[in-house]
């Protein structure tokens, strides 16, 4: 237990609450969620379903008819239709990180794993006594994991490669042949892949490939996807998991033991998510590109700063170096010199020394704000 990890998104609302009480407004880029509502439709289709009793348990897996909508979906955005036994209905992404990994890893299995990333993947490796093996994400690449860097650190100890694209932190979205690489190395090698594609629905001009497609997620790879982002349902706590049967059948069995089964009522709003009009996501991430272009155009006009285009995600993730100051140090002054809570780099890795991620998850009035008081804060 003293392996396992924190969030740093977290630590730091709660140093932002605490400014807070005392009387100071800060402005929020740390936690990584849309600000929008859950859409309507989904809303009401929840609700219907708590007034009309689907609040008991359900089988472990899920309900049929949101696997089934499932799978249409996998086939309409991945291209591949994955068999409803290989699909399982989680509360949330998270415990399909942690479920999946559990099944998968000994102590002293090699995991790769993006450096910076989503803290989860590391604290797990950790917590199980794996083996972490990360992977810088150099910005001259932008923040792309190279499939080269891959094949130069696997051994015969390998047994999994985490990959997430679009990225958490630094927004980048691997391309379709990078993509086919790391899934043709996983295969070459025998090795488990896990992608976690969380913001497969949220990227800007550029297109979203599964590395689950090369097998379908029938041999070694593992999707994982949800509702929390493209659907803003992030409280509601509901996603999905395909791979191959033999692990849903022993994730299942974690499933059971941990939460029994996901809410029902939430997994019947998971179906109007997926089959219902999908409008509000088209709305949400024109909002969202009006906010990349915000943010980052802001950012580049910080002495000291510089920062790419996101293309996935809505993260931006500055290069804070000539500033002269750490990540921690810039992130602390922010917090409470500029009131405004953004996260080190290094809250997702030691590669993230020297930048900060800012979670644009907020309007564009906030982020010009925000830009304005980092400049007087800094000069
Ligand atoms: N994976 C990544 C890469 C994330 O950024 C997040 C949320 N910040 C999650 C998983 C967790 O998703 P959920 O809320 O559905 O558990």
């Amino acid at each position: 237990m003293d392996r396992i990890l924190g969030e740093g998104a977290f630590e730091v609302l709660a140093k932002a609450k605490a400014l807070e009480r005392e009387g100071r407004e800060v402005l929020h880029f740390e936690i990584g969620e849309p600000d929008f509502e859950t859409p309507e439709n989904i809303a009401d289709a929840g609700i219907k379903a708590i007034k009309e009793g689907k609040t008991h348990y359900v089988p472990s897996d899920g309900i049929t008819e949101l696997k089934e909508a499932v799978c249409e979906h996998i086939l309409k955005t991945r291209g591949y239709r994955p068999d409803v036994e290989q699909v399982l209905i989680l509360p949330g992404v998270k415990p399909g990180i942690y479920f999946s990994m559990v099944s998968i890893l000994e102590p002293k299995d090699e995991v790769i794993f993006q450096d910076p990333s989503f803290p989860t993947y590391r604290s797990l490796v950790r917590y199980i006594g794996a083996k972490e093996v990360p992977i810088p994400l150099l910005e001259e690449n932008e923040f792309r994991m190279s499939p080269e860097d891959i094949k130069e650190r696997i051994t015969e100890h390998t047994k999994l490669i985490i990959i997430n694209s679009p990225q958490n932190p630094t927004g980048s979205v691997l391309t379709k042949r990078e993509v086919e690489e790391i899934a043709e190395i996983a295969e070459e090698h025998d090795i488990f892949l896990l992608s976690d594609e969380i913001y497969s629905q949220m990227t800007y001009g550029v297109e979203h490939y599964s590395a689950t497609k090369r097998d379908e997620a029938r041999e070694r790879s593992i999707l994982l996807d949800g509702f929390s982002k493209a659907y803003a349902m992030t409280g509601w706590r509901l996603g999905y998991c395909i791979a191959p049967k033999k692990l849903i059948e022993k994730m299942t069995l974690l499933l059971i033991n941990a939460v029994s089964c996901t809410a029902p009522f939430v997994q019947i709003a998971g179906i109007e998510a997926l089959r219902g009009p999908q409008h509000s996501l088209k709305e949400m991430m024109n909002k969202f590109a009006e906010r990349r272009n915000a943010i980052v155009e802001g950012l580049n006009s910080i002495k000291g700063f510089s920062c790419l285009y996101p293309a996935g995600a809505f993260y931006a993730f500055p290069n804070i170096k000539a500033t002269g100051m750490n990540s921690r140090e810039l992130a602390d002054l922010l917090l409470y010199e500029a009131g405004v809570a953004v996260l080190p780099g290094t809250a997702f890795g030691e590669a993230g020394e020297g930048y900060l991620r800012f979670s644009y998850a907020t309007s564009v009035e906030t982020i010009e704000r925000a830009i304005e008081r980092i400049k007087s804060a800094l000069h």
